[in-house]
């Protein structure tokens, strides 16, 4: 009772330590692996990304405005419009040049003497102040930068968004003499875009001031509704729309997945460009060696524990074979009756004395440790063992021969003293309350008897002792059996006498 629970002690304690360790260690390298994930992608490649298609973005404004600057400085355009505005053609074939050559969407040129709009077909209209579609001209023509950026999405196109630059014009003494305008396609930026989304899985769009999606890839491209009302990133929406043109970043959750931002004012445009990345993504390759830290720790921890369980059990079974005892039972163990039986052996020999042995297994044993657990079966094998030890006089020998089998050897002892102190041993295990809580199995045992023969050999001696024990529960258990001596001329065939229980 006390050895094995203190085993097991050991081999808990030993695996709490292991399990401990483990986790310890494959939860630490995971929670390194995955921050080290989350400030890279929220300090490195979230910031990058938004720097290169900003830096796109500057790119393609710079053309246009170089354009209108070009236009606004020729000498030929100021002097035509000096001159009167004579013979629209030229202008017209100027303006459509200008087209061809930096493949714009237009280009176009408003007089502040004639408010005449040309492009490159012609002559357009005379804008006036009271047109809502004209009011862009009046604005620049009192702003005071030398020119605009308006950017608007075309209408029949969500992908094409087209840059649109106004600049102002003077003549030589510096006279405001009206607007050269060139509208441009964003589609480098609307192409770098969806090309993020495909081949980072990082999602980049723009919002105006109000938080409306402007532009964005195939992912968000029929989303209508502002950022603020949208799940998980209206959480950060405040944060997003703060007018800051250095990237900072968000973090927030969209169902299970955690998204990380990087969001920043862009002035040129009046929009927030806003990059995100679902960082559940690029944990998962992390998770899984997690688990799979977790899988080799388990597998490895069983290995141990079966390794110091086989190193104990062997060390106990040398403990036992050195003490001589059977650790369980306080009984002999069998190595040490068997030295013990040699001397009894040679005593009863040379004496002329009878010897006689009992040799008992516990009856479908199996069941008590099916019911009840092995630690109780283990205290009913050392119950067992006291009662054998109360059956029998001080100096006869009670071992422990194997599992729930035990041998007495009565010295001095004739074989019908045997089969009566047999049969009171089977009486008192009987009848014994083994206290196996709700169960009315009662526990009983079978007994086969031998008498030694002079000169038979121990082994011959116990075989037959088992050969009356197995013929006992032959007949139907909780019984003795006895074994007839050797000598006698129907004996070695003859079966041993059994006796019933009643
Ligand atoms: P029967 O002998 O009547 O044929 O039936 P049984 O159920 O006793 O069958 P068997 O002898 O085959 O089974 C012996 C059982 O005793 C199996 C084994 O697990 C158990 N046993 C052996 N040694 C120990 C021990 O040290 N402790 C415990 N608790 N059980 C043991
Ligand atoms: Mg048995
Ligand atoms: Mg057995």
């Amino acid at each position: 009772m006390r050895l094995l629970p203190e085993r097991y002690r050991l081999l808990t304690w030993i695996s709490l330590l292991l399990v401990a360790g483990f986790l310890a260690t494959s939860i630490a390298s995971y929670v390194v692996s995955r921050d080290a994930i989350r400030q890279n992608v929220a300090e490195q490649t979230l910031p990058l990304t938004s720097d290169n298609i900003y830096s796109e973005i500057q790119k393609d404004i710079l053309r246009p405005v170089f354009i209108t600057s070009l236009m606004s400085n020729d000498t030929f355009v100021r002097d035509w419009i000096l001159t009167g505005e004579h013979d629209t053609d030229r202008i017209a074939r100027y303006l459509k040049q200008i087209k061809e050559k930096y493949g714009t969407v237009s280009t176009s040129l408003i007089s502040a003497h004639t408010l005449n709009y040309y492009y490159a077909g012609g002559l357009l209209k005379t804008i006036s102040a009271t047109e809502p579609r004209d009011v862009w001209y009046y604005r620049v023509r009192d702003m005071q930068a030398d020119y605009e950026i308006n950017v608007d999405i075309d209408m029949a196109n969500r992908d094409a968004m087209t840059i649109f630059i106004n600049h102002r014009m003077f003549d030589y003494d510096g006279n405001f003499i009206g607007v050269a305008s060139v509208g441009l396609t964003l589609d480098a930026v609307a192409h770098l875009l969806e090309n993020y989304q495909t081949r980072f899985h990082r999602t980049v769009y723009f919002v105006d001031r109000e938080g409306n999606i402007k532009l964005a890839g195939k992912a968000l491209k029929d989303v209508h509704d502002p950022i603020g009302r949208l799940p998980g990133i209206a959480d950060v929406a405040d944060k997003v729309l703060n007018d800051s043109s250095t990237p900072i970043h968000h973090e927030f959750q969209r169902g299970d997945a955690t998204v990380l931002m990087s969001s920043r004012f862009v002035p040129e445009l009046n929009w927030y460009l806003l990059v995100e990345q679902n960082i559940s993504d690029d944990v998962l390759p992390v998770q899984r060696v997690l688990y799979l830290n977790i899988a080799i720790s388990a597998i490895v921890t069983l290995l141990i524990l079966g390794m110091v369980q086989l190193v104990v059990r062997r060390s106990h079974r040398q403990m036992e074979a050195v003490a001589g005892t059977d650790t369980l039972t306080g009984l002999l163990n069998r190595q040490a009756f068997e030295m013990v039986f040699h001397q009894a052996m040679l005593d009863s020999e040379r004496r002329g004395t009878p010897l006689c042995a009992i040799l008992f297994d516990l009856d479908y044993f199996k069941n008590v440790n099916d019911a009840h657990g092995h630690l109780a079966g283990d205290r009913v094998l050392r119950d067992v063992a006291g009662i054998a030890r109360g059956a029998v006089r001080e100096n006869d020998i009670v071992a422990r021969w194997g599992g729930e089998e035990f041998l007495v050897l009565l010295k001095d002892c004739p074989l019908q003293q045997a089969i009566v102190i047999a049969e009171k041993l089977r009486t008192r295990i009987a009848t014994h309350d083994f206290a196996l809580q709700g169960s009315d199995l009662l526990l009983t045992t079978s007994l086969g008897i031998a008498e030694y023969a002079q000169r038979e050999s121990p082994s011959d001696f116990f075989s037959r002792a088992d050969r009356a024990l197995y013929q006992a529960k032959e007949k139907g258990r909780n019984r003795i059996a006895v074994s007839q001596p050797p000598s006698q001329p129907t004996s070695p065939s003859a079966p041993p006498t059994t006796r019933d229980n009643g």
